[in-house]
């Protein structure tokens, strides 16, 4: 029987790490014993019991879990709607990334690894990596584009007080996808004592379905939250930013085959989707091939990967995930945009309405609200990524404060 027939659409990774079309592992071949050794292991281990007392226990005392789910009263009362704020803001180190660097050390003591490795953009998942590498007590090498390093000194000097060596990426256009390629290539060095931690639901199998699975906690929450809040799980609507995809993967999870909760992923359109300076991969990208991932991709007609923009380090990613690809190709996620602008009018009305001051990245995700009609008796979730303190430069240049 063809499989199409039987099958209902599935937004989980097969077995090969595919999302319909996209995702799989297209890896050097030199990784592949490594690679596959973490395919083979990484469910079986997540599931032993011992690990996944570890892993809560941390979560709980470590980073501060359950983080809360807020009603919002008087943004809610702004737009009409109920809206609750998932705070992931709130947790150790001041975002979700935690959750799956908690995860991934775990993971590498139970592989036998000695040595981490870690890429990183604007220095919060380098910071989130170098955290954990403290606490388990092991070595850890983040590899940060030139360029970057200068831009986001705060979190050099963080990584550094927390042990880890920090070292420049020097070729190409010396930001992220360059210290990428460096952690791939050191990899590559030494295989068989060193785990890499890849900080979103991006790269090669099993890394999307591995990050998605850690930060599925999410989800997991928002769901017994909810209940105690409104009497039932489901939300009308999910909404989160998306530079790779992880917090939106972990908001989503245990909502993907619930076609009553409406996802909505939100991406940074920049100066604006026309204006060549934006990040918005589902209006821009093509089909492609990043960190070893098949997925959609901002890139030249040549396949040239192009420089993405975004006002916030942390959605400037050329792609998404392969698990985002296949969400916006089969509509199961509604894709929308906020510009540079409409995200830092929304994360000043966050400010002055709730008293929080979200990440820059968190603020697109609140930009939806005045493009959306809702009604009132929905319940609107907004996954709050992460906390602003380490914008505050940025707002204070936005906003001349
Ligand atoms: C890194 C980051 C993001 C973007 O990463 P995802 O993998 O798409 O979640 C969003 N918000 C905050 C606060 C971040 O630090």
């Amino acid at each position: 029987m063809n499989e199409n027939f039987k099958m209902k659409t599935s937004y989980q990774a097969d077995k090969n790490g595919y999302y319909g079309e996209f995702g799989g592992s297209f890896v050097p071949e030199m990784l592949y014993p490594n690679v596959e050794e973490l395919q083979n292991k990484y469910l079986e281990i997540m599931n032993e019991e011992s690990f996944k007392k570890e892993f809560n226990s941390l979560l709980k005392d470590y980073v501060g879990r359950p983080s809360p789910l807020y009603f919002a009263k008087r943004l809610s009362e702004k737009y009409n709607t109920k809206i609750y704020l998932k705070r992931e803001d709130l947790n150790h180190t001041g975002a979700h990334k935690i959750n799956n660097t908690i995860g991934q050390i775990l993971m590498a003591k139970r592989l036998g690894k000695k040595k981490i490795i870690a890429e990183t953009g604007a220095g919060q998942h380098g910071v989130a990596t170098a955290t954990v590498c403290a606490l388990a007590g092991i070595e850890c090498t983040v590899y940060m584009g030139e360029i970057d390093i200068a831009r986001q000194a705060p979190n050099v000097a963080r990584m550094k007080m927390l042990g880890a060596t920090v070292v420049p990426a020097k070729s190409g256009s010396r930001t992220l996808k360059d210290a990428t390629n460096e952690a791939i290539r050191a990899w590559i060095n030494d295989p068989v004592d060193v785990h890499y931690i890849i900080g979103s639901v991006v790269g090669f199998h099993p890394y999307p379905d591995m990050v998605a699975r850690f930060q599925s906690v999410i989800s997991e929450e928002i769901k017994w939250q909810l209940k105690e809040h409104e009497g039932t799980e489901n939300p009308d609507y999910i909404i989160a930013c998306v530079g790779g995809g992880s917090n939106a993967a972990g908001a989503y999870y245990h909502y993907l085959d619930n076609d009553n909760v409406k996802l909505i992923a939100v991406e940074a359109a920049g100066k604006g989707i026309d204006s060549g300076e934006s990040a918005a991969t589902s209006v821009l990208g093509r089909e492609g091939i990043i960190h070893g991932s098949k997925t959609l991709l901002m890139q030249t007609d040549d396949g040239q990967i192009i420089e993405p923009y975004s006002i916030s380090a942390g959605l400037d990613y050329p792609g998404v995930g392969p698990q985002h690809a296949h969400l916006f190709k089969s509509g199961r996620a509604e894709f929308l945009n906020a510009t540079d602008d409409e995200a830092m009018q929304a994360g000043l009305e966050l400010c002055k309405l709730e008293g929080i001051i979200p990440a820059i990245e968190s603020a697109h995700a609140l930009a939806i609200l005045t493009k959306m009609e809702f009604k009132t008796e929905d319940i609107v979730i907004i996954n709050l990524s992460g906390r602003g303190d380490k914008d505050l430069n940025t707002y204070i240049d936005y906003f001349k404060l």
